[in-house]
């Protein structure tokens, strides 16, 4: 099975949002509460060194562009990939120094498991 591929990883994505949209109302969207158990559960480490994630309220605002207050996952996407942007960002900074292109931690520190290194 290929557990760390790029495939597995989307579909992660899309089974992760809909693990939180489906406890309450609008089982395609997350409303504001459930917004905030997925980013406490999925993501701790993101909001705590994260520019974008600290402020839930203001983040969740920010993604509702259409402001039905539920963030649907067209919208969910948007936020992936900027935290996918901000990572690399931070990993670039973490980076040891040296030739190449070497990558640090990033935002969610070092990645137990199959998927570490
Ligand atoms: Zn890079």
């Amino acid at each position: 099975m290929e557990a760390c591929s790029l495939k597995n990883s989307l579909k992660i994505f899309v089974d992760t949002f809909h693990k939180y949209s489906n406890i309450s109302g609008n089982k395609d969207a997350l409303n504001r509460r459930e917004m905030k158990t997925l980013l406490n559960k999925e993501m701790p480490h993101f909001i705590k060194n994260s520019k974008d994630l600290k402020n839930v309220s203001h983040l969740f605002e920010e993604l509702d562009t259409n402001q039905d207050a539920d963030v649907d996952f067209k919208e969910f996407a948007v936020m992936i990939a900027r935290v996918v942007m901000e990572t690399h960002e931070k990993m670039h900074e973490n980076a040891p120094p040296g030739q190449g292109h070497s990558h640090g931690p990033g935002l969610e520190g070092p990645v137990k498991g199959k998927c570490g290194q």
